[in-house]
């Protein structure tokens, strides 16, 4: 059977951007008959709050997004690095991104465990992206200093633990997604599948932050919007006819754009912004395209 998941970190109200990536998980799993769970990604205690955790569900469940079973939180399970060649490291993140740690050669006794992956790329299919060819970083964190899971290694237990088939998220995960498989590899468990949704930019090009007011699901709703707009606004940006019950997906190269969000008198404004690959590797972005082309609703 299909198993997807929505994942949220309780950092703060939800936006348009992860409407999209949850719409979209949601019509994946839901065109497969499938099963979502709802797992919120709460280990970051000081940002995670039981508040906004129950905020964000409001908002799922106002959106037509529900979820299948009980709310599962990684803040209730705990995750062991037994299996995973990982060393320890007392250095700074400046320390380690310049090359001088030498934690692999005398190993401190405190610091966070870092992961010892075999050298070379990983290959691996995204449903709308096609192959991808990624060098994973160099030794990422596993497990702090203090014993608590980083997120790569709490994903990958927890996706595998929920017998997750399938994953379906932002595309500004779409690197980290080689991380992760290499866990899965270590650990001797198969990877799901995976497809990475185009992004929303806020107005400065940034990603759109769950603290940024006026695109979140909240003021949406508190301005009169009603579901079935959010989804007319955001299903054509993968390609879906509204209705979101009736949503078919079919992920193709439109998926491979961002869009630019801007405040127009009646809401939100979308325009395409050109390609991901601008933005995640670490180019220049892409000169956005005639404003035309702006998506209103
Ligand atoms: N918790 C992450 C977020 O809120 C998503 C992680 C994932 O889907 O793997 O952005």
């Amino acid at each position: 059977m299909t198993v997807g998941r929505l994942a949220p970190t309780p950092s703060g109200a939800l936006h348009l951007g992860n409407a999209l990536a949850f719409g979209a998980a949601w019509i994946s799993v839901r065109n497969a008959g499938g099963k979502l769970l709802l797992r919120m990604e709460d280990l970051d205690r000081g940002r995670a709050r039981e508040a906004v955790a129950q905020g964000q569900r409001e908002d799922l469940r106002w959106l037509g997004l529900q979820w299948d079973e009980e709310v599962l939180c990684q803040s209730q399970r705990s995750y062991s690095l037994e299996g995973i060649p990982t060393w320890r490291c007392a250095c700074s993140r400046a320390q380690r991104l310049s090359g001088a740690c030498r934690c692999k050669e005398h190993p401190p006794e405190h610091g966070n465990w870092r992961f010892d992956p075999p050298p070379g790329e990983v290959v691996f299919e995204d449903r709308a992206w096609g192959t991808q060819r990624v060098l994973p970083p160099e030794g990422p964190i596993l497990q702090r200093a203090d014993g608590e899971a980083a997120y790569p290694l709490a994903v990958v237990v927890d996706d595998h633990l929920d017998g997750v088939t399938e994953v379906v998220r932002g595309a500004d995960l779409l690197e980290a997604t080689a991380l992760q498989i290499l866990l899965h590899r270590t650990l001797r468990q198969p990877p799901p599948s995976w497809l990475h949704v185009p992004l929303l930019l806020g107005p400065d090009g940034k990603k759109l932050s769950k603290s940024e007011g006026s695109m979140g699901i909240r003021q949406l709703r508190e301005a009169g919007w009603s579901p079935d707009r959010v989804w007319a606004l955001l299903l054509p940006l993968i390609g879906c006819e509204p209705p979101l019950e009736r949503a078919r997906m079919e992920p193709g190269p439109h998926w491979h754009r961002i869009w630019r969000v801007e405040e127009g008198a009646n809401g939100p404004l979308l325009h395409p912004f050109g390609p991901i690959f601008g933005l995640d590797r670490k180019t220049s972005l892409p000169q956005p395209p005639p404003t035309d082309s702006i998506v209103r609703f």
